[in-house]
């Protein structure tokens, strides 16, 4: 078994510890879900990391999502560089943020509007928010293992029972807020009309396809459950396209699984590699926003400029040829890992170019299911992977992320990869 050396690493996360809580800016990068410390990238070529250390890594996170054309793309690198030579932030509007709602606009089916904010986070906090002053209610209902930023009304765990009060997911977020999310089950929509009923529902905010515990793919007939249930109760139906958006399809989920969402949140790729994210549906919803409307929403960073190229750019290089691409691969990936990954008692769920191996002989179909998980197995997985050179993400509760442009040897260095690694978890 062959092992990386990664001193440098090691030296700077002790460095780091003294100044950054736990060394990081974000908690999942600290590797602590399968027992490692972090890798420190020193720079990303197409689909590769190069570390602090020199050691390359096929990259499966992408930056965790966004980085659908590789790292350093040169047409978005280009992009991004002359709109800063003309200036990095106005904070007034600027014509090609006008060009950029159009083109969001013509590419996600559930846009009449849009409007551009600087993290996931924020779009779906803002999403909530107009959501709740547009229909008068309280309450939003969210699956049990869904995502939807670290924001205190979505940062909430699930109670005991099915469909359930939420309790704070963090120290620092008051009960009380916490009691206005319920939390549900995905794939269970009996959970969902069971709230519906109690009433006072705002909306209902999911991941259509999850990434954030794993890859899980909706029950057939799940999303249109949603759809007529939510109408019946007068709650809006929010889908959470931040990871989705521009990945699974130009139209995100809502194209490929034709969802009539009346919010989406887009973010990662729209923003190209840059802070960008934005929010937005039908027009009459979205005329409730300040200024028009009494629902307010701001941001200093919103819609800048340098983000807004790259963005503008990324959108526009995803044409139907890369998914075409990216579902060839990604099947072509499934296939030549279908033995292995069966000889291991795992399973592999895969929607386009997002995937999860879990190490659970059943594709997981919710959260409590992907609980079940053998997490010591998937932390050896993980760090056999590195020692091969492939960059997983570091937990079982992370879907990967294959980017276009990948020749046939990367794909070969992939596949043998990832074959070792399960035989060394
Ligand atoms: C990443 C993510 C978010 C949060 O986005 P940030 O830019 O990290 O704030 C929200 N929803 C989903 C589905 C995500 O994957």
């Amino acid at each position: 078994m062959t092992t990386i050396d990664t001193s440098r690493s090691s030296a700077l996360i002790n460095d780091a510890r003294r100044r950054i809580p736990g060394g990081v800016n974000s908690p999942v990068r600290a590797f602590a879900a399968v027992d490692g410390d972090p890798i420190f990238i020193a720079r990303g070529e197409g689909c590769w990391l190069v570390d602090e250390d020199g050691n390359r890594f096929l990259d499966l996170i992408g930056s965790w999502g966004p980085l659908i054309l590789g790292h350093a793309h040169p047409e978005v690198v280009a992009a991004a560089t002359a709109a800063l030579q003309n200036g990095s932030s106005f904070g007034a509007p600027t014509a090609a943020e006008v060009l950029f709602a159009q083109e969001l606009c013509d590419a996600h089916p559930a846009l009449d509007q849009v409007r551009l904010c600087s993290s996931g986070t924020e779009a779906t906090m803002h999403a909530i928010r107009l959501a709740r002053g547009f229909t008068g209610r309280d309450i939003v209902i969210k699956m049990d293992g869904c995502y939807h930023g670290a924001h205190d009304s979505m940062l909430v765990k699930a109670g005991s029972g099915v469909a359930t009060f939420a309790k704070p997911g963090s120290p620092g977020i008051p009960e009380s807020v916490a009691s206005m999310t319920r939390t549900a089950p995905f794939n269970d929509l009996a959970a969902i009309e069971a709230t519906l009923r109690e009433g006072n529902v705002a909306a209902v905010i999911l991941e259509a396809v999850t990434g954030n515990m794993g890859c899980i793919e909706p029950a057939i007939g799940y999303l249109s459950g949603l759809r007529e249930l939510t109408q019946e109760h007068g709650a809006l139906l929010i889908v959470d396209e931040v990871m989705t958006g521009f990945r699974l399809a130009r139209g995100g989920a809502c194209e490929r699984y034709a969802i009539d969402a009346d919010l989406v949140a887009l973010g990662k790729i729209v923003g190209g590699g840059f802070p960008l994210a934005a929010f937005g549906g039908r027009a009459d919803i979205m005329s409730r926003l300040s200024p028009v409307g009494p629902v307010y929403q701001a941001g200093t960073l919103s819609g800048n400029p340098v983000a807004v190229a790259a963005g503008r750019t990324t959108v526009k290089l995803l044409t139907s040829a890369v998914y075409e691409e990216l579902e060839n691969v990604g099947a072509d990936l499934e296939a030549r890992l279908a033995d292995s990954i069966r000889e291991r008692g795992c399973s592999m769920a895969r929607v386009g170019s997002m995937f999860t191996i879990f190490f659970r002989g059943d594709r997981p179909k919710n959260f409590s299911e992907v609980s079940e998980c053998d997490m010591a197995a998937f932390g050896r997985f993980h760090r056999a992977a590195l020692n091969h050179g492939i960059y997983f993400p570091p937990s079982q509760y992370e879907a990967c992320f294959l980017p276009s442009g990948m020749s046939e040897d990367e794909r070969d260095h992939l596949v043998e990869g990832i074959r070792r690694a399960l035989r060394e978890s």
